[in-house]
């Protein structure tokens, strides 16, 4: 039987999750309909929106731009939150909470949220083969993306964290918010600065800033340097990775995280495994075949 389903957003005619979920579906053998669904930008329609696809049999559904923090506040409501979502304070993973439904909870009140960007990230990174534990990592912007990565990272064992942000006191006020959230995170241990005045050496650093699709470039210091450089934005050329490429750093963008997102949502609707490598192959083969 056909499993729908959707990935929510506004814009949402890009979103290549349909591709990729459609990859997934092929590699395990699970006869799936993953569509794209727009969505007016109000709570109140995606709340609307969510529950009718929930009541007419769907089984998973993703939230993209600008309903991560919408998604949130709907699952608190409702079925539960992750770890890592509570700690985000975003979803971008939905669907139903079983153990809600066995107790009698309607479908609407057992609607469940993850957030799977940043371990997307963080299994990203570790296949590119760049060490993470005990890793020194710069971490450039203080938004949602920045957020949702923090405790993957943490999890993951790095070292310190050094969070830069062209407002300072956004970065001062994520590493406070993050700390109160989780046990695992220590505000103390976390240094903040303006972007302009990050300087070090460190391991790994990541651009969480949205700057990319603003044709600007980020003010970066003469003494920053760093082993591997990631960028979370994709599919075009980037001039934080060219920065750091011309300086011998390894580079990255952020197209794998993208995939390792999606395979964990995948993972957790369907609970079989995905190849990531296999997926990323298949996609970047019938991206150029399609150009
Ligand atoms: P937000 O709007 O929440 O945050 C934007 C951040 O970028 C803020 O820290 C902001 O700084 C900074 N910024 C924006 N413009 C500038 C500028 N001109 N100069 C310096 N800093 C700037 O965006 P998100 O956190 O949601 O997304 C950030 C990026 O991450 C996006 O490019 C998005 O595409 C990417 N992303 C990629 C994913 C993937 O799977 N690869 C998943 C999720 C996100 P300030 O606080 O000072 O305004």
């Amino acid at each position: 039987m056909t499993q729908h389903f959707i990935v929510i957003g506004n814009p949402i005619a890009h979103s290549k999750s349909p591709e990729i979920h459609a990859q997934f579906a092929a590699q395990t053998g699970i006869d799936i309909s993953y569509q794209r669904q727009y969505c007016p930008d109000d709570a109140a329609s995606f709340t609307a929106l969510l529950e009718a696809f929930f009541h007419g049999g769907g089984v998973g559904a993703n939230v993209t731009v600008p309903f991560k923090q919408v998604a949130y506040a709907c699952c608190a409501a409702r079925g539960g939150l992750s770890e890592h979502a509570k700690v985000a304070g975003a979803v971008n993973t939905l669907w139903l909470n079983t153990a809600l439904l066995k107790n009698g909870a309607s479908i609407s009140e057992a609607i469940y949220g993850d957030n799977t960007d940043g371990q997307g990230l963080v299994n990203h990174i570790l296949s590119l083969g760049w060490p993470l534990a005990g890793a020194r990592v710069a971490l450039i912007g203080a938004g949602g993306a920045a957020r949702g990565v923090i405790l993957p990272l943490i999890q993951a064992g790095i070292g310190d964290l050094s969070i830069a942000n062209r407002t300072v006191s956004k970065a001062e006020d994520l590493a406070c918010e993050l700390s109160a959230a989780s046990d695992v995170i220590d505000a103390h241990a976390i240094s903040t600065c303006a972007t302009s005045e990050l300087t070090g050496a460190f391991d790994i650093i990541i651009n969480a800033t949205s700057i990319g699709l603003s044709g600007e470039t980020l003010p970066l210091a003469d003494m920053l340097t760093a082993h591997y450089a990631y960028d979370m934005m994709y599919g075009r050329t980037l001039p934080f990775l060219q920065h750091f490429a011309a300086r011998g750093a390894q580079t990255s963008d952020g197209y794998g995280m993208l995939i390792g997102q999606a395979a964990l949502s995948f993972e957790r609707w369907t609970t079989q495994k995905v190849d990531v490598a296999i997926a990323t192959a298949a996609l970047h083969d019938k991206a150029l075949h399609d150009k």
